[in-house]
C-alpha cells in the first residue's frame, strides 16, 4: 500500500521538462488570445471610425442638399413676394432683383440635383420646369402691369401665376420636408454610434485589462507549478524513490560536508553500511512488493532509532548507510552500530507476515586531520587516518565497505574498521585501486587464454580466461596483484563483467570461426553474493549471441563458504542458464562434501600445490588420486591443473584425471599467441 501511494503519488509529479513545454504552450495560447482580441478591438475601432466619418460625410451631404432646397424656397418667395410688389408699384429695380433670384434658384436647384439622390435629381428637373411656367406667367403679368392694364395684371396673377406657384411649393415642400428627416435621421445615427463607442470603449478596455490580468494570474500558476516542479526534480535526484531517503549522492555529499566541518572543529564523525543478509530471500520468495514495503520500514526503523541530526540514506538494493556526524565519548560509532544491529535484529511484520533480518555493518571514524591522539578520541576503536590519504566520503566509504565485508565474512554483526586488523588498503595498494578503477575505463585490461586438454586423448577441451593489466607504466600485470584489492572492493563487480564481456566477444569469435570453444571465467567470492550477476550474465550471453554452454564459471571453495545460502542460490541460477560450473583450487579449503553435493557442480579443479608436486610428495598424490575418485563418485570432471612436466600428465592419464591444464601443455596466452598454439597442435596432430 505505502509502496503504491509512493509510486502513485511520484507517478503524478510532472517533470520540470514537461512543464516547461506546457508553459510555453500555455503562453503561446495565451498570446494568440490576446492577439485575437487585439485584432478584434482594432476591427471594431476601424469599423466604428468608418462608420462614423460615412455618416458625418452623410449629414454632410445633406447639410448642403438642406441648404439648397432653403436657397431655392426662399428665392421662389422671395420672387412670388417681388411679384406682389411690382403690381403695386412697379420699378426696374423690382425687376432686376427678380431677375437676381431667378439666377439664384436655378443655383439652388442645380446644386440639389448635384448632391441629391436621383430622388432629388428628378425633383429639381421638376421644379426647374415648374418654375419656367411660373417665370412665363411672372413675366406675363409684368408685361401687363406696364401697360397699365391691371385687370389683367390681376388676372393673369390668379390664373397662372399663383397656381404655377403652388404647384412650384407643393414639390419643393416635401422634398425639403425628406431632407430634413434625412438630417435628422444622419443625426440620431451619429448620436447613437457615439453612444456605442463611449459605452463600448471601456468595454474593450476593461476586458483586455482583465484578459492582461487573468494571463499574468494562470502564468504566475504556472510559474509556482513550474518552480515546485523543479524543486520536486532536485529533490528527487537526491533522494531514493522507494524509501525517500537520501541518496548516494547526497549522502556522499553530506558525509564530505561533515568531513569539512570536523576539521574546523573537534567533532568526530562515523559512517556506518549496512548490509541487509536476508533481504533478497524475502524479495525472492515473497515477492517484490513484500521487499519494497520491507525496505521502506528498515528505512523508517533506522531513521527512528537515530537522531535528527544523523543522515541514513539508500545507496542501492539492500545497501543503506548512516551518518553520524557528532560523536562523542558518550556516543560511540560502536553504539550506533550496536543499537542498529538491536533494531534490526526485532521481527518486522510485513502485510501481516513476520520477517526477520540479519544486517552486516561496517563502520568507520574520520581522525580529523589536527585530530588528538588516537586512543584518547571519542570512539572505541580509533583509527587513524593514512598520512597521505585525503579522507573524503568515497574513501570512508570503501574503507566501511571493507569492515561491512569482514562483518558479513566473520559473521559479526559489526565491524569497526581497523587497519591494525589489515583492514587497511596501504597507500600503494589505494593508489592501485585508483589505477584500477581507470584502467577499466581505458580498457587496460585483456585477457590471456590456457588451453585445458583432454588427459585421455590430448585434444583441446576449453580454455580459462586469465585476467591480465598492460599497465601504462608497469608492463603487463598478474591478477595476484590487483584481483585481491578489487575483491576487498567493490570493484570487483565491474572487472568480472568487464571480463565477462571480453571472454564472451572472444568466444563469439571463435564459434564464427568454426572454432567454438568453452571458455572459462574466475568469479570471486564478491561475485557470489551479488544477486544481479544471474541477469547480468543471461543479458551478456545475449548481446553476444553465445550458447550458455560455451561458458564456465570457476569459483573457489572460500567463496561458497562466505554465505553458502546465497552463494547456493547465485549457483543454481547460472547452472539454471546452463552455464557449467567449477570448483576451482579444490582440497585447499575445506568444503564439506555434503555442502558440495547440494550444489549444482560439474567440476573440480584440483589445486595446483598438489599436482605441480604429487611425484615428489607422495601425500599430494594420494590427495589427487583420492578427489578424482571422489569426484567421479559424485559424477563430477575432474581437472588437474598446474601439469608443469609429460610425466605428471602420463600419471594423471593413468589416474583416469579428465582434464590437464599447466605450463607443460602451454601457459597462458595472449589470443593471437594462442591461436599460433592451436594451429601449431592441430597440425602436429594431423600429421
Ligand atoms: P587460478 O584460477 O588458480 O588460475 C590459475 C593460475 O595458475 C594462473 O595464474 C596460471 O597462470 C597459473 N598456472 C597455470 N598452469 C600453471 C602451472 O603449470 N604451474 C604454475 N606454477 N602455475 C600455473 P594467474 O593467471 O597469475 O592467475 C592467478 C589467479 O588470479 C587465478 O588463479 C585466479 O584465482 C585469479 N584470476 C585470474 N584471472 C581472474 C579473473 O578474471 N577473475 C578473478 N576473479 N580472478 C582471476
Ligand atoms: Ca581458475
Ligand atoms: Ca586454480
Amino acid at each position: 500500500m505505502i509502496t503504491t501511494l509512493l509510486r502513485s503519488s511520484f507517478r503524478r509529479s510532472v517533470r520540470p521538462q514537461d512543464l516547461d513545454r506546457r508553459l510555453v504552450n500555455r503562453s503561446r495560447r495565451a498570446g494568440a488570445g490576446v492577439l485575437v482580441v487585439f485584432a478584434l478591438v482594432g476591427a471594431f475601432m476601424l469599423w466604428s471610425s468608418q462608420a462614423t466619418a460615412h455618416v458625418a460625410r452623410r449629414a454632410a451631404v445633406a447639410q448642403r442638399l438642406s441648404d439648397a432646397y432653403d436657397d431655392a424656397t426662399s428665392a421662389a418667395s422671395a420672387q412670388a413676394s417681388l411679384e406682389h410688389e411690382y403690381q403695386l408699384e412697379p420699378s426696374p429695380w423690382i425687376r432686376e432683383s427678380f431677375r437676381q433670384y431667378d439666377l439664384a434658384l436655378a443655383a439652388a436647384l442645380q446644386q440639389v440635383s448635384r448632391l441629391g439622390a436621383s430622388s432629388d435629381e428628378a425633383v429639381a428637373e421638376h421644379l426647374q420646369a415648374q418654375h419656367v411656367i411660373f417665370q412665363d406667367a411672372v413675366d406675363q403679368l409684368f408685361t401687363a402691369v406696364d401697360q397699365g392694364n391691371s385687370g389683367r395684371a390681376r388676372q393673369i396673377h390668379e390664373q397662372d401665376v399663383d397656381p404655377s406657384y403652388n404647384v412650384f411649393q407643393s414639390v419643393l415642400s416635401p422634398a425639403v420636408e425628406a431632407v430634413e428627416q434625412q438630417a435628422r435621421e444622419n443625426l440620431t445615427s451619429l448620436e447613437r454610434l457615439e453612444s456605442m463607442n463611449s459605452r463600448l470603449t471601456p468595454v474593450v478596455f476593461l476586458s483586455g485589462l482583465l484578459l492582461t490580468m487573468i494571463m499574468a494570474l494562470i502564468s504566475g500558476g504556472q510559474r509556482r507549478q513550474l518552480d515546485a516542479a523543479r524543486a520536486q526534480a532536485v529533490h528527487d535526484a537526491l533522494h531514493d524513490e522507494l524509501t525517500g531517503l537520501p541518496n548516494r549522492r547526497l549522502f556522499a555529499d553530506r558525509v564530505d560536508q561533515a568531513l569539512r566541518a570536523s576539521q574546523r572543529s573537534d567533532h568526530h564523525l562515523g559512517v556506518l553500511l549496512i548490509d541487509l543478509d536476508r533481504f533478497k530471500e524475502v524479495n525472492d520468495t515473497l515477492g517484490h512488493a513484500y521487499g519494497d514495503e520491507l525496505l521502506i520500514q528498515v528505512g523508517q526503523r533506522m531513521a527512528a532509532a537515530l537522531r535528527r541530526s544523523d543522515t541514513v540514506a539508500r545507496l542501492g538494493g539492500d545497501e543503506f548507510a548512516i551518518l553520524v556526524s557528532d560523536l562523542t565519548s558518550e556516543r560511540t560509532a560502536e553504539d550506533v552500530a550496536a543499537k542498529l544491529t538491536g533494531e534490526l535484529s526485532r521481527t518486522f511484520s510485513v502485510q501481516g507476515v513476520d520477517l526477520d533480518l540479519e544486517a552486516s555493518i561496517g563502520v568507520v571514524v574520520n581522525v580529523p586531520v589536527n585530530g588528538g591522539p588516537a586512543d584518547d578520541g571519542p570512539v572505541a576503536s580509533p583509527v587513524r587516518a593514512d598520512a597521505d590519504v585525503v579522507l573524503d566520503a568515497a574513501v570512508l566509504l570503501q574503507r566501511a565497505d571493507l569492515a561491512m565485508y569482514v562483518a558479513k565474512a566473520s559473521n559479526l554483526g559489526y565491524v569497526v574498521y581497523d587497519p591494525g586488523a589489515g583492514h587497511q588498503p596501504s597507500p600503494v595498494t589505494l593508489t592501485l585501486l585508483g589505477d584500477l578503477r581507470r584502467a577499466l575505463d581505458r580498457q587496460e585490461l585483456l585477457l590471456h587464454y590456457q588451453p585445458k586438454i583432454s588427459a585421455r586423448t590430448g585434444d583441446l577441451v576449453g580454455v580459462e580466461a586469465l585476467v591480465r593489466w598492460q599497465h601504462p607504466t608497469r608492463g603487463l600485470v598478474h591478477p595476484d596483484a590487483f584481483i585481491p584489492v578489487a575483491e576487498r572492493t567493490g570493484l570487483i563487480g565491474s572487472l568480472t563483467l568487464h571480463v565477462l564481456d571480453m571472454a564472451l566477444s572472444t568466444a563469439r569469435i571463435w564459434a564464427d570461426a568454426g572454432q567454438a570453444l568453452p571458455i572459462a571465467v574466475n568469479l570471486s567470492a564478491r561475485n557470489l553474493m551479488d544477486e544481479e550477476l544471474p541477469v547480468q550474465i543471461s543479458d551478456l550471453l545475449t548481446a553476444h549471441g553465445v550458447p550458455a554452454d560455451l561458458l564456465h564459471v570457476e569459483v573457489t571453495e572460500s567463496a561458497i563458504t562466505l554465505d553458502p545460502a546465497r552463494a547456493g542460490r547465485i549457483l543454481n541460477r547460472l547452472s539454471a542458464l546452463g552455464l557449467t560450473i567449477s570448483i576451482d583450487d579444490f582440497g585447499a579449503g575445506y568444503t564439506s562434501l555434503a555442502q558440495l553435493r547440494d550444489l549444482p557442480i560439474d567440476e573440480l579443479k584440483i589445486d595446483r600445490s598438489f599436482v605441480m608436486t604429487m611425484l615428489d610428495e607422495p601425500a599430494n598424490a594420494v590427495i589427487v588420486r583420492s578427489v578424482i575418485e571422489l569426484g567421479h563418485n559424485l559424477r563430477l570432471a575432474i581437472v588437474a591443473e598446474g601439469v608443469e612436466t609429460a610425466e605428471v600428465l602420463t600419471t594423471l592419464s593413468d589416474l583416469h584425471c579428465d582434464i590437464a591444464q599447466g605450463y607443460f601443455i602451454s601457459r597462458p596466452l595472449a589470443p593471437v599467441d594462442f591461436e599460433t598454439w592451436r594451429q601449431t597442435r592441430e597440425s602436429n596432430v594431423s600429421r
